[in-house]
């Protein structure tokens, strides 16, 4: 049994939805997640706003924009009458909540029940699809077996007890349907596991059914070694370990939530990442395999601020490491990049909202500067210390290029650096050459 993402832009519209209804009917009993058709989740946070507003008007225009499409999307995506009378009645439901909520004022509840019909629409809507289809298909809703603990971690004795037994029941199902991004809190009530969430449903779902294999279908043939944005010719990596692909995500690759990752990490169950506009693409296969000796991809992280505080009296003294780092515990504030040296230690953080308390507090312990506008690059790959040149191909290729910072040896699988925004384009594409 493999579990099958497909976000938003895979099912955006009638002509997405057929292709992926094509796609997932070619091998049996599956499980496919879905997110919910692109732009909707992004529309139901706006009526929520209106709502917490109490701005009732628009509110109502933008259900009745949004019902519209979906009706639309029943015409053109269905061809029976039966099929679209039933799509547009669970469509109709689904309308009617959200209207029920103009007359009484928003809670964070109605917030996350209005967030999770994004994810009911786009599912029962392909299920219609499949049915009509004569697919024996089976819609499991998420809300029947996801759930989360009070920690808001997901609860996976439980999910892996109710959907079991849910696809259990079902022996003549070709395959299964669910809802990625929602769930239920410990109190029973709808919520969800954040935004870009589906994604973590399918991580979670692939470790509970110990599948063979998650695979997550985008728009973009897997993990690039390098920013397209910003970079020519980028190829996708075709297999990367768990440890990389999670430095490449929390470095800025934007394809998979690090956290995302965890359980399918823990399971050792291995995330495929496909292209839906490219089915037969190989992708890229993220495992918990020994990494093949070589540097793999490139990853850029913006707005990073770097502190340095320097002292005179670090010299032989202990304590001060813990001083520096306490004072940004303090302030709840987290550093991404560390160097020090005997005299003095430089830090990077990402969230700069508590700067100047954090300095106010650093010039207690030495002289403090502050260098912003900084961006931290990643190198992912075979960086076991003992395997010679990866290291010193990264700093050539960085030739005449001013840098801040360098942090490796952390893990063996990722080599940081600090350079000016200014530098960054100029750092990813030397990297690209130099090392691809
Ligand atoms: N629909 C949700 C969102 O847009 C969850 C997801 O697509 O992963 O954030
Ligand atoms: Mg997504």
């Amino acid at each position: 049994m493999k579990v099958l993402k497909f976000g938003g832009t895979s099912v955006g519209s009638p002509e997405r939805m057929r292709h992926v209804a094509e796609l997932i009917t070619k091998e049996r009993r599956n499980v496919i997640v879905l997110s919910a058709m692109s732009g909707t989740t992004n529309t139901l946070v706006e009526i929520a706003e209106y709502l917490y507003k109490g701005n009732i008007p628009g509110a109502q225009e933008t259900v009745n924009g949004l019902y519209a499409k979906y009706m639309t999307v029943v015409e053109q995506l269905l061809t029976t009458m039966q099929a679209k009378a039933r799509a547009a009645a669970a469509i109709t439901r689904v309308f009617a909540l959200l209207r029920s909520y103009f007359s009484e004022p928003l809670t964070e509840a109605g917030e996350k029940e209005i967030l999770a019909q994004g994810e009911l629409m786009s599912t029962s809507l392909m299920q219609c699809y499949l049915e009509e289809q004569g697919v024996k298909s089976v819609l499991l809703p998420a809300l029947d077996f996801m759930r989360t603990l009070d920690s808001g971690e997901p609860d996976m004795q439980h999910i892996q007890v109710r959907l079991r037994r849910m696809i259990d029941l079902e022996p003549d199902a070709e395959l299964f349907i669910t809802q990625g991004y929602i769930c239920r809190n410990d109190h029973g009530g709808i919520d969800n596991l954040k935004r870009g969430g589906s994604d973590y449903t399918a991580s979670i779902l692939g470790a509970v059914l110990d599948a063979d294999e998650i695979q997550i279908w985008t728009d973009i043939d897997g993990m690039h070694n390098n920013d397209p944005r910003y970079v020519e010719g980028t190829k996708p990596v075709s297999t990367l370990h768990f440890e990389e692909a999670a430095e490449l995500a929390y470095f800025g690759a934007k394809i998979l939530h690090p956290a995302c990752v965890l359980p399918a990490k823990l399971h050792n169950i291995p995330i495929r990442l496909l292209n839906t506009l490219d089915p037969e693409a190989p992708g890229t296969l993220i495992c918990n395999s020994t990494p093949d000796r070589k540097l793999k991809a490139v990853a850029a992280k913006d707005n990073i601020t770097a502190i340095k505080i320097k002292s005179g009296r670090m010299l032989l003294a202990y304590g001060f490491l813990h001083k520096v780092f306490e004072t940004f515990e303090n302030h709840r504030t987290s550093i991404d990049m560390i160097a020090t040296s005997e005299v003095g230690v430089s830090v990077t953080v990402d969230d700069d909202s508590h700067l100047a308390a954090i300095v106010d507090d650093l010039k207690h312990f030495g002289t403090v500067t502050v260098d912003r506008d900084m961006v931290i690059i990643c190198v992912v790959g075979d960086l076991e210390w003992e395997h010679c040149n990866f290291e010193s191909k990264v700093l050539e290729a960085l030739e005449g290029i001013p840098v801040r910072m360098i942090s490796y040896g952390g893990s063996n699988y990722n080599i940081s650096v600090l350079v000016r925004r200014d530098d960054k384009v100029r750092a990813l594409k030397a990297l690209s050459e130099k090392l691809f």
